[in-house]
């Protein structure tokens, strides 16, 4: 039995990710400050006695003794990162900081929940680990982006000069159940649009592209990389390299939901990236891994999880 940290633990992905490593007899400690996270997401695994739940900043360090860290603490969604910015800066960086300390003093593996966002607005597409992006440094994604980057800088550093065993998973966009109704992200927000009669709102043209991966993968693909010998240490791209415009989206969440919802264009998100797909040779080679859950299988089992939660 492994013991395991999760911070972000309460949230979309961490929750998945805390139900899964207990699901496989580890000892979970789940790490949450609650910003975006929710206890609705762990309440059905708290009765579970090798899960422990602390209410913890991860910008402030922690103690603790573990043999493996995912450090996911962060706000994902626009809406969420851009509340505020300098916390959300402070939460990548010094969270980084707290919890790569921690993984060298008590010699922990540590993967680093890195993003598709380190690529910005790409000028390369689709996006292979070698891209070092086209970001905006002072803009108002660049409190996430330039955060997560820095992150991954100290994530290498940590691992050059202090050797930590350090495992980077850079996630292209991830969607499913437990993801926040208000979340903001696009995927929770055409679905609960739809199920509600409301306009669908589209930012933009709609014809600018994301990839769409559905949690359960994902969650698959981490646990894979963190299970890798101390030589691998990404950077590794996960995503589902299928690609669709926002539009296609809008119309696919219509059709599974029956939904009477109109489409709506409202100006588009700054420096909104205009495509994002990608290459996931790596974690085929490195981890044969792929996802296998499609967008409209995945979009099914999101909806399903809306309406139980409306
Ligand atoms: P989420 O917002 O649902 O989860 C983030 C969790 O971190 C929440 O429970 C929140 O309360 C917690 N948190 C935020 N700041 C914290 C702090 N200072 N201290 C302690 N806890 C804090 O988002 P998610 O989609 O589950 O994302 C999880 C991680 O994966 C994030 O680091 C995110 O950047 C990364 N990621 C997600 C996606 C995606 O598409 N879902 C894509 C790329 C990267
Ligand atoms: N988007 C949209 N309508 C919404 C929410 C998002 O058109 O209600 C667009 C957004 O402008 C972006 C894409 O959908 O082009 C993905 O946005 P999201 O916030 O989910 O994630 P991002 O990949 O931009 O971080």
């Amino acid at each position: 039995m492994k013991r395991i940290l999760v911070t972000g633990g309460a949230g979309f992905l961490g929750s998945h990710l805390c139900e899964r490593l207990l699901n496989e007899g580890n000892e979970v400690i789940c790490l949450d400050n609650y910003f975006t996270g929710n206890k609705r997401n762990i309440v059905h695994l708290m009765g579970n006695p090798y899960f422990e739940v602390i209410r913890h900043d991860i910008t402030a360090p922690f103690f603790i003794e573990v043999d493996e860290i995912y450090n996911l603490a962060c706000p994902a969604s626009p809406i969420h990162y851009q509340y505020n910015p300098i916390k959300t800066v402070k939460t990548s960086v010094m969270g980084a900081i707290n919890m790569l300390g921690l993984a060298k003093r008590i010699n922990a593996k540590i993967l680093q929940a890195s993003t598709s966002e380190v690529y910005g607005d790409p000028t390369v597409h689709p996006q292979p680990e070698e891209y070092w992006g086209n970001v905006n440094p002072n803009g108002l994604r660049s409190c996430y982006d330039e955060g997560k980057r820095c992150a991954e800088t100290l994530f290498f550093d940590y691992h050059r000069q202090n050797h930590v065993k350090i495992k980077v998973v850079r996630i292209f966009n991830t969607y499913g159940p437990h993801m926040h109704p208000n979340d903001g992200r696009v995927v929770s927000n055409f679905i609960m649009q739809a199920l509600q009669g409301q306009d669908i709102t589209i930012y933009g043209s709609g014809e600018q592209t994301r990839s769409f991966c559905y949690c359960d993968d994902l969650i698959e693909g981490l646990i894979r990389m963190m299970a890798t010998d101390n030589s691998v240490t990404g950077p590794i791209n996960m995503g589902n390299p299928n690609e669709f415009t926002i539009k296609q989206l809008a119309e696919l969440v219509i059709e599974l939901t029956g939904s009477k919802s109109q489409i709506v264009y409202q100006p588009a998100a700054q420096d909104d990236p205009q495509q994002r797909q990608p290459i996931i040779d790596k974690a085929k080679a490195i981890l044969d891994w792929q996802p296998t859950v499609q967008l409209r299988e995945g979009l099914e089992k999101t909806i399903e999880y809306f309406r139980e939660i409306l």
